[in-house]
């Protein structure tokens, strides 16, 4: 989708991914090897400028290359992200709520952590988590035995169980003069850790709206970014408690391929290219729907107005992003009507 959103702009592209047959190594040259390889990275070298879209790039890969040639987002704000303790930590000290949290490191400290929490509480390891892997949630003493099962596999985090009435992120993006730009509050609902659905607009206050994007900036300018940036948080009661970060362009950002008047893909490769941002608003109702694990049929899906298919050219394997569509309506109530009759049609037996 980068390549995709860069191509107008006349730029060339190069990726380095380890699985061979990517979905970006259908469009653009790929070499096919491990992240840290040094011959791989050697190879990228002679690129103007390098990004990644993956947070758990090795952070030594990052720095090497950024000896060479520009590397954006910084490889240090990609170490933040890869720790959530010091991911929190740092969202803690530019005043940006999160859920209570404490390290944990063995059976003791995870003890004294949920007396300090209370129960529920998530029990999460601190690095290489994604999609709700490497997570378990505590709600009885006797879930206790399970979650030692975390123990073990390194550094782990303990968080409140956040009762939220809604997640929520924000996509922004920083140019190098550091000019900020960001998108709308977007709506989530995921389902076994997975993303299922976004909306814009969320519908949020507009005072929860401006903490938002005025916490993100904080973050934005505290880690001298460049690029985009996702931050996504919970909702309570009309208040935003923080989850973590990405620095990269986010799956809740997909749908500003049709729903901004400039994508989130557009703005990461300005920002890092040096060219200016372009308007981040989204001037109608819009919706992403993940294709997980498989895909509908394309024809019955785009015979139902506003959509846009993306199929990402993927093996499709069960619990698996293999695309998704974008659905756009004049309002909200013809939006819920179309996301309607697209489920029905990956969900057919559910109808
Ligand atoms: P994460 O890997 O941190 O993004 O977590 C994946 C999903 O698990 C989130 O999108 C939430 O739906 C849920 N989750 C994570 N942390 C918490 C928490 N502290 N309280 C409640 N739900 C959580």
């Amino acid at each position: 989708m980068l390549a995709l959103a860069g191509y107008p702009l006349g730029l060339k592209f190069q990726f380095l991914d380890p699985a061979a047959g990517s979905p970006a190594g259908q469009i653009a040259p790929q070499t096919v090897a491990d992240y840290d390889d040094p011959a791989a990275l050697a190879g990228l070298e002679t690129c103007d400028v390098v990004t990644f879209e993956f947070e758990n790039v090795p952070d030594q890969a990052a720095d090497r290359l950024a000896a060479a040639t520009r590397v954006y987002p910084p490889p240090a704000a990609l170490r933040v992200s890869q720790d959530r303790l010091v991911e929190k930590r740092c969202l803690a000290s530019l005043n940006i709520a999160t859920p209570r949290f404490e390290p944990v490191h063995d059976e003791a400290s995870l003890r004294q952590a949920i007396d300090r929490l209370g129960l529920p509480c998530v029990l999460k390891t601190r690095r290489f988590g994604y999609d709700g892997k490497g997570q378990c949630v505590l709600s009885h003493g006797s879930d206790l035995p399970g979650a030692l099962a975390l123990v073990g596999q390194g550094p782990l985090i303990l968080e409140e169980f956040v009762a939220f009435d809604r997640e929520l992120s924000i996509v922004a993006v920083r140019a190098q003069d550091g000019s900020v730009a960001s998108y709308p509050l977007i709506e989530n609902r995921h389902e076994g850790g997975i993303l299922r659905r976004s909306t814009v607009p969320s519908d949020t206050q507009p005072a929860v709206e401006q903490e938002a994007a005025a916490s993100v900036q904080r973050l934005l300018e505290h880690l001298n970014y460049v690029g985009v940036l996702t931050v996504e948080f919970f909702e309570v009661a009309g208040r935003l408690l923080a989850n973590e970060f990405a620095p990269r362009v986010h799956n809740s950002g997909h749908l500003t391929i049709e729903a901004a008047r400039t994508s989130q893909f557009e703005n990461h490769l300005r920002a890092i290219t040096g060219l200016p941002l372009g308007a981040t608003d989204c001037p109608a109702p819009a919706a992403m729907l993940n294709l997980i694990g498989t895909l509908p049929d394309k024809a019955a899906v785009l015979r139902v107005a506003g959509t846009h298919y993306h199929d990402y050219g993927k093996e499709v394997r069960p619990g698996r992003k293999v695309g998704h569509i974008t659905i756009t309506a004049n309002t909200r109530a013809e939006l819920e009507a179309r996301v309607a009759e697209v489920s029905a049609l990956l969900h057919p037996s559910s109808r």
